[in-house]
């Protein structure tokens, strides 16, 4: 029988787990953080190639990281997803309360 703390640490080991592939890890990391106003497009580039792209931008929106690219999207880009998910969830809630 697997306990609830198995489960637990078995989660947080796969949460984890996504940065052993990170394809950024291979690359210089400068790239993921340029100097405001300079060019992201190589990091953006390997991002597109990255298999765990979806862990790392769920991790960036999780954390509320506001430097670098994280999941081939920039700091800015983050903050217009994250607000557009939240008027998505208002939207929804709306609807829920007008049913
Ligand atoms: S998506 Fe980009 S920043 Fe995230 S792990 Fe992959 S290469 Fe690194």
């Amino acid at each position: 029988m697997v306990t609830e703390d198995q489960v637990e640490a078995r989660t947080a080991e796969n949460a984890a787990g996504w940065r052993e592939l990170a394809l950024c890890a291979q690359v210089d990391p400068e790239l993921w953080f340029p100097e405001s106003g300079q060019p992201n497009g190589k990091a953006k580039l390997v991002c597109s190639w990255c298999d765990v792209r979806a862990e790392c931008l769920a991790f960036a929106l999780e954390a509320n990281e506001q430097y670098g690219v994280w999941g081939g999207l920039s700091p800015e880009e983050r903050r217009r997803l994250r607000r557009r998910q939240r008027e998505a969830a208002s939207a929804v809630e709306v609807e829920g309360e007008a049913a």
